[in-house]
Parts: structure tokens; sequence; C-alpha cells
């Protein structure tokens, strides 16, 4: 995803630009098929290696684009609206009418003061549109490597450059290693990138590393919505639910997919992705759905029962249970950072899925890329360090909304290394015996943090304004900073206080 936008934002500052991807996906089965057909493969297939999208692993989960990415997609992609809304019968949904969302337990006013519009699509469609779109605006200058894996960096130790890649041919056996050269080299391979074993092995360099296991389990499926006999509920297309540890460490959300016409009176007329997804492995059960169904009975809000008694189930209950918070703090190693080579998107810093933020933060790196490289007064030397300062303070934004969260967790478990490469472990209510080295210790910032959020939310529920303010935030649409600002600041702590008064009286 992140790769795809960053090379249609280079083509304004390279000749050529050569993607290398370790799938097969310029493979007719994905380039060719019309819309129904990419619907018949998301929803038949059990494991993304079926349609040849074993990199990605996620691809079957639930992803929701939020506002600033879709906004992103639009201006790089002027016809992919059109092509989503038109042929692959996709929907823009409106947060003010269509949207039910509990955050940490609390639901969020719904008398918004301002629309947000949502896209309704599955990751897998989206991301098959892109890229033919992306082959079709850009073809003279993006030239596709598929089935080739990137193995190891090629440097200039002594002038600490990194000059190119060596990539194998994924489908030959024993197949020999190519040498690739480049003036630029970004890497975008995602959660499971190799990037810090490489730079070890290749010019002895460290990467501070800070990784958070917070137990996380996903069970995702499609489902047509059909009548629950609450007209209610059935007018909501988007129901999300937030975990809220450590007293509820379940959440679910609803999201559609595609329209579709039916001529059963009882269908809502809507194909959705459901999630249902946990914290603190307390994992939903995907062996058949009658028992994911009596989980959820006794983990779920009851109208979440209601809902998904009533829908029918159009594909396999596909697992995901990999995600961590993982962040690698590169804008910390200044200079020691080679020239010509970046890490983008969740290569440089993946977060917990709950809040959908990992596509419009790669997004938003890659657009500040373009940024730095139209700023034209940079050598191109500097540009990995500009880059890293930059692109880290968007990953910051977002690895406090999930950390702050993540801290909650029961069982959380730590793993730092710091620029030596002394790795430690910490854990809470771990399986071993917690010495004083190994105690989590929560950081005075996330006590504020939480507290303030906590108290924030509480306020939001009842005012249409701060509910719109954090959606805003929610959708990378604007700075976190402005939950802080001084009339927020204010109402969110008067109300704390006010509340603590009362209850102390009583
Ligand atoms: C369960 C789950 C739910 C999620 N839900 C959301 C959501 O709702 N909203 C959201 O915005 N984000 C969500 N995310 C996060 C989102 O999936 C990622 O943030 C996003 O895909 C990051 O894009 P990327 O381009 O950095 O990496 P990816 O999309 O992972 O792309 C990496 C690419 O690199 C290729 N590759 C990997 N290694 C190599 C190699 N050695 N050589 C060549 N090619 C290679 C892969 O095949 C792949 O195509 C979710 C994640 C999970 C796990």
């Amino acid at each position: 995803m992140g790769g795809m936008v960053t090379a249609a934002y280079l083509t304004k500052y390279f000749s050529r630009i050569t993607i290398i991807e370790s799938d097969n996906i310029q493979d007719d089965t994905l380039m060719k098929s019309t819309s129904s057909e990419i619907l018949d493969y998301r929803c038949r297939l059990e494991s993304p290696t079926s349609v040849g999208r074993s990199g990605v692993s996620q691809i079957y989960q639930t992803h929701v684009m939020e506002g600033e990415g879709h906004e992103i997609l639009r201006e790089l992609f002027p016809q992919l609206d059109n092509k989503l809304l038109n042929e692959y019968d996709i929907r823009n949904y409106s947060l003010k009418t269509e949207l039910r969302f509990f955050v940490n337990g609390i639901l969020l006013n719904q008398n918004l003061t301002k629309d947000i519009e949502w896209l309704g699509a599955d990751r897998f469609t989206l991301e098959t549109v892109l890229r033919k779109e992306l082959c079709l605006q850009f073809e003279n200058q993006i030239e596709w490597k598929c089935n080739s894996r990137v193995t190891q960096l090629i440097v200039d130790q002594s002038s600490n450059i990194v000059k190119g890649i060596k990539y194998r041919c994924k489908q030959t056996v024993g197949s020999p290693l190519f040498d690739m050269y480049g003036d630029f080299i970004i890497d975008c391979s995602g959660r499971n990138s190799s990037s810090t074993k490489w730079l070890k092995e290749s010019l002895n360099l460290i990467v501070p590393t800070e990784q958070m296991h917070f137990g996380c389990g996903y069970v995702t499926f499609v489902g047509e919505r059909l009548k629950t006999g609450n007209p209610k509920l059935d007018s909501i297309p988007v129901i999300c639910s937030t975990v809220n540890a450590p007293d509820k460490n379940a959440g679910c959300y609803i999201v559609p997919m595609r329209t579709i016409k039916t001529s059963d009176e009882n269908s809502l007329g809507t194909l959705a992705q459901i999630s249902i997804h946990c914290v603190n492995s307390e994992f939903p059960p995907n062996d058949s759905y009658e028992n994911l169904l009596e989980w959820i009975k006794e983990n779920l809000d009851p109208d979440y029962y209601t809902i998904l008694k009533s829908t029918k189930v159009y594909s396999p209950l596909i697992p995901y249970h990999r995600a961590i918070d993982d962040r690698k703090y590169v804008e910390l190693l200044g200079k020691k950072w080679p020239q010509n080579y970046i890490l983008l998107g969740d290569a440089m810093c993946t977060f917990n899925p709950q809040f959908g933020q990992g596509m419009t933060h790669a997004c938003r790196q890659a657009r500040e890329l373009s940024k730095i490289f139209a700023e034209n007064c940079h050598k191109l030397k500097d540009i990995s360090h500009i880059f890293n300062s930059r692109a880290s303070a968007i990953s910051e934004e977002c690895w406090l909304l999930s950390t702050t969260n993540d801290w909650k967790t029961p069982t959380l478990k730590i793993i730092k290394t710091d620029k030596n490469g002394q790795t430690k472990t910490y854990q809470r209510n771990g399986d071993f015996p917690a010495t004083k080295d190994n105690q989590l210790r929560l950081p005075l910032l996330t006590k504020i943090l939480q507290w303030y959020i906590g108290s924030f939310l509480k306020c939001a529920s009842k005012s249409g304004q701060l509910s719109t303010d954090f959606l805003h935030v929610m959708n990378q649409q604007t700075s976190p900073f402005i939950l802080f600002k001084p009339t927020i600041l204010f109402t969110v702590c008067y109300t704390a206080l006010m509340n603590c008064f009362n209850l102390s009286k009583k």
C-alpha cells in the first residue's frame, strides 16, 4: 500500500521507479478480474496465500481507510473514487448519520457538528483497484519486478551510503542473487521488514526498537446483514467498538464493503466486513460460527449478538494473531543513518490495528517524502535524515494513540533494544518472576494521557463538538494537539473535577 502511494508521489522527481515485490501481484487473476470476481476471491479464499498475497498476511482482515488517507488517494488517483463507486458497488458513508462508535466503552455523541465522509471499501478490493490505477497512470515510469524478494542491501561502508539491493527470484528454486542499483531506496516491505537485520549485517548499525505485545487477536469474515427486528440497529451501517482494557478486552467492527442488489426482503442490501478483536490473548474462536456467536454473547454488548445472529456468513472465519506495536527509532540515529535509504509505513512503525491508522500513516509519510523533494533545496544525501525526523513525528502521533491504550493490557510485554544492541524484556503478570529489572513501570506521560483521554471521552459522549474533534483526530485529519487546546483542556478538567466533587459529596 505505502509502496504504491510513494511511487506515485515520486514520479514527479524520478524518471524511472522500480517496485520490487515478493508476491505475484501482476498476475492476471488479480489484474484482469472484474468487480464480482474480486468479491468472489475475497469471500471464497481461506488464506492470503490463495491469491498469492502471502506478503500481506493481514489483507483479509477488516481495514478502514481513515479520512486523511482517503484524501491522499483522491489527490494522487483522481479516477479512483469514481471507479470504486461506479464499478465496485462501494459507497461513501456519513459518520454523522451512519455511525455508532464506542471508544473505551463510551459512545461518542452522534450530533457531530461537521460531517466526515468515510469510504466503505475492503482492503483487498482497494489495493487491487489502486494497483490497476497506478499501472494505468504511470505505465511508462514505473516498472514492477514481482516474485522477487529483496534479501540484502548493497552499501558503500566508507561513505555510509546504501547504493542498491540484492534480490532473488522466488519462483526459481536456488535462484541466484541479482543486484539492482538506485539513487534512492525506500523500504516499504511492511511489518515483517528485515531492515534492522540488513543494517546490522551491512553497516554494523543497530536501530533502537520497541515492541509492545498486547495479545492482539482478530477473527474476520464477510457477512450479509439481515433485518434484526430492531429498525434502529438496522439503520446504522457502521458499528464499531474498541476494547476497553483491562475491564473489557474484546471489541467488534461491523463496516460495510459493498452494496448488493437482492430480492430478499429480509436483507439490508450490504455486505459487511465483520471483525471480532481482542487484547490480552483472550482470542475469539474461529472453528465454527456457532462457537463464535456463543463467544460474542458472553463477551460483547447484546446488540452485536443481535446483529450477528441475523447475519448470513459469506466467507471463512479468518484469524490473525500477530499484530504488535513495533517502532524503530530511526530518528535517534541522526547522521549514523545511511544516506539514500529510508523505511516507510509499517517498515518504520506498526500500531494496534483497532484504531485503523496504518495505511493512512504510510500515505502521510509518503506525502511528507514528496514534500521534502518538492522543497527543492535539499541535497539528495540529506534527504534520508530529514525524512527520518519528519516521518517519525507522524509515527509519534499514531504511536501515542495506540500505546496509551495498550499499556492497560494486563499481560503486556515490552521488548526494548537500545543503541548498543542491549535487549531487555519487561512483562506484567508474565511467565517469569518479576525482578526489579524487568518490572513494567507506566511512564508518567502515558498515565496522564490515559486519565485525560478517559475524561475527554466522557465529555465527548455529551458533546457533538468534542466528538467531532475526536473523530477528526482519529481520521488523522487534524493533529492530536487540538484535543489539548485551552478551551477543551479547561472543559475536560473542570468536568472531571466536578464529577470528583459530586462523587465525594455522595
Ligand atoms: C489485523 C489488522 C488489521 C488492520 N486494520 C487496519 C485498518 O483498519 N486501517 C489501516 O489503515 N490499517 C490497518 N492495519 C495496518 C495495515 O495493514 C498496514 O499499516 C499497512 O498495510 C501498511 O502498509 P505498508 O505499505 O507499510 O506495508 P504492506 O501493506 O504490508 O506492504 C508490504 C509489501 O512489501 C512486500 N514485501 C515484504 N517483504 C518483501 C521483500 N523482502 N522483498 C520484496 N517485497 C516484500 C509485501 O508482499 C507487500 O506487498 C491493520 C493491520 C492488521 C494486522
